[in-house]
């Protein structure tokens, strides 16, 4: 039985008001509330285990070290990579990203190579390759989507040729919130023989991801997404590619000996983890996954599901509603606009309601051209909204229509 009414519980701000209006938060794309248990692990560990992780002898540092090496685990166990080292810790997706980018670029990528991406990416898996490009002189394809928001699988598979390197496709979009068929892309670009890096920054926190089962060769996610806490993320790689690829940064813990004529890099995963790994973060990662875990993923993919559908529909009777996105498989989240309502007004008024939305571009600039906007509200679930919640918001976007009409 999924009992939301006690999950709310288990996150403190979801009872505070803003306004004096009750919190409604709808910005969980952008990033989910806390459960009591990662912040008080976060506490805990501070209080009672602190000490640098991998360097002392002494009982702390074993203590704290081990927690963070059970992180490892549970972040292995929860996306199903074949092995812990596959993991490497970074700040978050984007971190994720650049890592990839400029360790694969300098390795394998050189002047007149390409990378495809699509129309539906994030800033921070179009920017990194536009840093490469102006760098290497490497070019960027992007695959179409059409009007419901879907990527044109047709359009993708013209888009090889034999410069072709990499592919790099978001599997949910933070924008549109299609689902995209990321088994069959990544199976399309290897029977090309190319690569592709997955940004699970949205899928990872709605739905069960086995990177093995989609053969991802890379895979980005975001720990503060996933209900745990900011700075941490990860970037799983298969390790046949991890072992080709150099050190994205220089520095301690990276290392196995270092003298002023040769550095000789440590093995994986330590190698692409330079300076003091955020091991409190990792330790919250782990706590987030148990939490989720013990929802159980699926439980919350369907939870949600019904809850996107319910609101889609209510959406779609308020005068004026335009939705973009509308893909037959779509996660949760809502993107729209109401008659000629600017999306700012939308959002603040929402706002003074006790209402989070998103609004502006999404860090998705082109898509907002393709889509011929400027910016939109956005309405993102996590696992503790409610339909009440939704009704609030739907009474809400019909007082403000009312305003301006
Ligand atoms: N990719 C997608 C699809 C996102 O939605 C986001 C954040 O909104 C990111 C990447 C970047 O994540 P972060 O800011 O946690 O690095």
């Amino acid at each position: 039985m999924y009992d939301v009414k006690k999950i709310r519980d288990d996150f403190p701000i979801l009872g505070r008001t803003v306004y004096g209006k009750p919190l409604v938060y709808f910005d969980n794309a952008a990033t989910t509330q806390k459960p009591r248990m990662v912040v008080d692990s976060i506490a805990n560990e501070y209080y009672s285990v602190n000490a640098n992780v991998h360097r002392g002898v002494h009982f702390l540092s074993q203590q704290a070290t081990d927690l963070h090496e059970e992180a490892r685990e549970k972040v292995r166990a929860f996306i199903n990579a074949k092995k812990t080292d596959e993991i490497i810790f970074t700040r978050g997706t984007t971190e994720a990203i650049n890592l990839l980018v400029d360790s694969f670029g300098n390795e394998f990528m050189s002047e007149g190579d390409e990378v495809i991406i699509s129309a539906m990416e994030h800033h921070s898996n179009i920017v990194p390759w536009q840093i490469l490009a102006a760098k290497r002189g490497i070019s960027i394809r992007v695959i179409p989507i059409n009007d419901t928001g879907e990527l044109l699988l047709d359009e993708y598979e013209k888009l090889f040729t034999e410069r072709t390197k990499i592919v790099s496709i978001t599997q949910v979009s933070n924008v549109l919130g299609t689902i995209n068929p990321v088994k069959q892309i990544i199976a399309i670009a290897h029977s090309h023989n190319i690569p592709v890096l997955i940004d699970g920054a949205q899928s990872v926190p709605h739905m069960k991801v086995d990177v093995q089962d989609m053969d991802a060769d890379f895979f980005a996610f975001s720990g503060h997404k996933v209900y745990g806490p900011t700075g941490i993320g990860v970037l799983y790689g298969k390790e046949n590619w991890l072992d080709r690829l150099p050190p994205y940064q220089g520095g301690g813990e990276m290392i196995q000996s270092v003298s002023f004529e040769k550095t000789i890099f440590e093995k994986l995963p330590f190698k692409f983890e330079a300076g003091t790994p955020d091991y409190i973060g990792t330790n919250g990662l782990a706590k987030a996954i148990d939490y989720i875990s013990t929802l159980g993923m699926e439980n919350i993919a369907t939870y949600e599901h019904e809850l996107t559908q319910y609101a889609m529909q209510r959406m779609k009777e308020i005068p004026g509603m335009r939705i973009y996105g509308e893909a037959t498989d779509k996660g949760s989240v809502i993107s729209f606009l109401v008659g000629n309502i600017h999306h700012l007004d939308m959002g603040t008024l929402l706002d003074r309601l006790g209402i989070a939305v998103r609004t502006g571009h999404h860090c998705a600039q082109p898509l907002m051209i393709r889509l011929g906007v400027e910016g939109l509200v956005r309405a993102s679930f996590g696992l503790y909204n409610t339909k009440e919640e939704v009704d609030t918001l739907i009474a809400g976007i019909l007082r403000i229509s009312t305003m301006f009409n």
